[in-house]
């Protein structure tokens, strides 16, 4: 495959040319890795920024509704969208859910949409790292919006956290008076909090349920990044499309005024050095899977099975035969030093 020439057609916009970068990107071949790694390099060069949106919500909460009338707006204003998805299910189901062809139909057919099916059969972990990688091609492509989706499944919205600027939680309307569960850590993570289907009967429940999530929001600690009035919640139907030039406005509110603060940056250069962690975390994990390896670890725990040797001192020795240079520099302290404490 010639980088340069596709490195140059992703800049000219084609999506097709954008499809084939990201299908190289998630490539687990040691030769498309390498190249994948030349053309973000290249594409860096670009300094093109999009706004990246995350957005988050359980099954049925209207995600790809939303994101179908989101983009449409979006797109009708002169902007274009793209569309890019954590699918954390599919390493459960084997399946996708967020892949299925009929979502997003009117999106799809416009030219200034692109929409990526979710990456299926993989772990969450290893495929987020490939999504922020697809952001940046979005970026170096000219999107001015990428819309970075996934099912809330717990896990997955704190790695859509860490692949957005701005985190959107799309709630549906509770019946009762109760929260939804919504867990707290995921509330802390959010922007904005959009109770969605406020329309027919559905209307007062969404008002309430967006009131409830408001109050809530009040009692979180005040964060930097957040000029007053933030986080909020607000109600949307996506059905309607009513609400969504009012949520499109305070996204932008919150950009520029992030922009001015410096938070934008600042977040930005968080989220490279959590990547860079990850990128680290899951290349020695794919090392540890080499046949070398395996080979070693199999003796191995065949000897910690038999009592032959512990666990640690295996460990030990597994690292000193398939990556001696790996040996800590400094000798660990003494025993002395270790029974000290009481
Ligand atoms: P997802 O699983 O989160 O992607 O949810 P979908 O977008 O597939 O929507 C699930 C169901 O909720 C569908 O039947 C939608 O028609 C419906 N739905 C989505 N948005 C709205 C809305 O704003 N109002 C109403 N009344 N229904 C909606």
């Amino acid at each position: 495959m010639d980088i340069a020439s596709l490195a140059d057609a992703v800049q000219r916009g084609e999506r097709r040319a954008v499809a084939r970068a990201i299908t190289l990107v998630e490539s687990t071949r040691p030769e498309h890795r390498a190249q994948a790694t030349a053309l973000l390099e290249t594409l860096a060069r670009t300094g093109r920024e999009a706004i990246r949106i995350g957005l988050s919500g359980t099954p049925g909460v209207g995600k790809s509704t939303f994101i179908e009338s989101f983009g449409l707006m979006l797109v009708e204003q002169g902007l274009r969208v793209a569309v890019l998805a954590v699918d954390p299910s599919s390493k459960r189901t084997g399946g996708s859910i967020l892949g299925d062809k009929t979502r997003m139909e009117q999106l799809s057919r416009s030219p200034n949409a692109f929409i990526r099916p979710s990456p299926s059969q993989s772990h969450l972990g290893g495929v987020a790292r490939r999504t922020r990688e697809g952001v940046a091609l979005c970026e170096a492509a000219g999107y001015d919006v990428v819309l970075i989706e996934t099912v809330g499944v717990g896990q997955s919205e704190t790695v859509v956290a860490e692949l957005s600027d701005i985190f959107l939680l799309l709630l549906a309307p509770a019946g009762g008076d109760e929260l939804q569960g919504v867990k707290r850590g995921i509330m802390e993570a959010a922007d904005i909090i959009l109770v969605n289907k406020a329309d027919g009967a559905l209307k007062p429940a969404a008002m309430r349920t967006c009131a409830d999530y408001a109050g809530a929001l009040r009692l979180l600690r005040r964060r930097p990044q957040d000029p007053e009035g933030f986080p909020k919640a607000m109600t949307v139907s996506a059905l309607d499309v009513s609400g969504l030039d009012v949520a499109w406005s305070e996204i932008c509110k919150l950009v520029e005024w992030r922009r001015a603060q410096g938070h934008w940056q600042t977040r930005r250069a968080e989220q490279a050095r959590h990547w860079f962690q990850e990128e680290v975390r899951q290349t020695l994990l794919a090392r540890l899977d080499s046949p070398q390896a395996r080979a070693v670890m199999q003796t191995l725990s065949g000897q910690v099975a038999d009592g032959q040797i512990t666990a640690s001192r295996a460990a030990e020795d597994l690292f000193a035969r398939i990556w001696p240079e790996m040996q800590p520099t400094n000798p660990p302290e003494s025993l002395d030093a270790a029974t000290d404490t009481p």
